[in-house]
């Protein structure tokens, strides 16, 4: 019998949970033993491991947040630590560990796939900042929990004849933004990866003004920032009532949509497939409908790369 074992790392995403369970389930009906490790890196260096059965992820595919919980851990990032995670790894008799988390998480496990432990991994990140793979667990819900605020703003916004800037995660990629902007019919979207000219944003508020539009609504990446001067600048240049909305850390939360659960079944089954075929070092993906897996240096030397045609056709659709 196999011992597989499963953490979470990094920030969380809404599908983790589903990503568990479909390791764990995955494993025991393949006959293997499932060890959940608790607040990744972190839990691993102090032997914070139990072993998991079916019920241990009995009513959780539709929950947000992640049961083994999650973490960051700076000692993991020297050998010291990485030291005790592998002798922890030892005493439970593990045979090839599956890590849950962003391109951070996947560097971590590299490590230790360098020092002889198996290891696949799976993205499980809102951000969508891979350029391996079409999506990553948590993108999906994260979009529609924004598109979900835009249409309450714009509810608000409508009434009182504001304008509303909505700043959305995402780090350093302009996914969330863009995304949802174009499925919320946003007027204007503001992306890390496209420079934004004021007086544009500012005339096209205008335009919407003079025929006769009650409500704008601007997605602003957090990459950017300055959620609070665009507003005021925006206020001053056109006079419309402008107000701000940092939607801020809901976008992490909830239950994972359908394709968000669907994304994390696949992948996490996939994953204990792959240890007992006796592979390590790969990255799970989406590419189109497929599951692919790549070599984890092809997840590190990649820029991702900003969907311009999208971002185009969201101009257009909010002339
Ligand atoms: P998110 O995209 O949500 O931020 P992430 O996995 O990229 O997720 P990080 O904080 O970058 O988040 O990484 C998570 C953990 O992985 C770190 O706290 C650290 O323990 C480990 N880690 C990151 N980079 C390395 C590295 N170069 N070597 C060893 N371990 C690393």
């Amino acid at each position: 019998m196999k011992t597989i074992a499963v953490l979470t790392s990094g920030g969380d995403a809404p599908g983790m949970n589903a990503a568990i369970r479909a390791v764990v389930r995955n494993g025991i009906y393949k006959g293997c033993r499932i060890i959940g490790i608790k607040q990744g890196y972190h839990g691993l260096i102090r032997g914070n491991m139990t072993e998991m059965n079916l019920s241990s992820v009995a009513d959780i595919i539709h929950r947000g947040g992640t049961i083994l919980q999650t973490a960051r851990s700076e000692e993991f990032m020297t050998e010291e630590g990485r030291k005790k995670a592998l002798y922890a790894l030892k005493i439970f008799n593990v045979d090839g560990l599956v890590v849950i988390g962003g391109d951070g998480s996947f560097k971590g496990a590299q490590k230790l796939t360098e020092l002889g432990v198996p290891t696949i991994g799976i993205p499980g990140t809102i951000d969508n900042d891979l350029r391996y793979t079409d999506y990553t667990i948590g993108f999906d819900t994260a979009v529609n929990t924004v598109m979900d605020a835009i249409g309450k703003i714009r509810d608000t916004s409508t009434s009182h004849g504001r304008a509303n800037i909505i700043e959305v995660m995402g780090r350093h990629c302009g996914d969330i933004a863009l995304y949802s902007g174009l499925a919320g019919g946003a007027e204007s979207i503001i992306v890390p990866e496209v420079g934004f000219d004021i007086n544009q944003v500012c005339n096209k508020l205008i335009k919407g003004r003079n025929r006769g539009k009650l409500h704008s609504i601007i997605i602003l990446a957090e990459g950017v920032g300055g959620a609070m001067e665009l507003g005021d600048h925006i206020k001053e240049m056109t006079g419309i009532d402008t107000r701000v909305t940092i939607l801020g850390h809901l976008q992490r939360g909830g239950s994972p949509t359908f394709q968000d659960r669907l994304l994390a079944s696949k992948m996490g089954a996939r994953a204990v497939d792959l240890l007992l075929e006796g592979k390590s070092g790969l990255a799970l993906g989406s590419s189109g409908m497929d599951l692919i897996e790549v070599e984890y240096d092809r997840v590190f030397n990649q820029e991702k790369e900003f969907d311009m045609d999208t971002y185009d056709l969201a101009n257009i659709l909010s002339i």
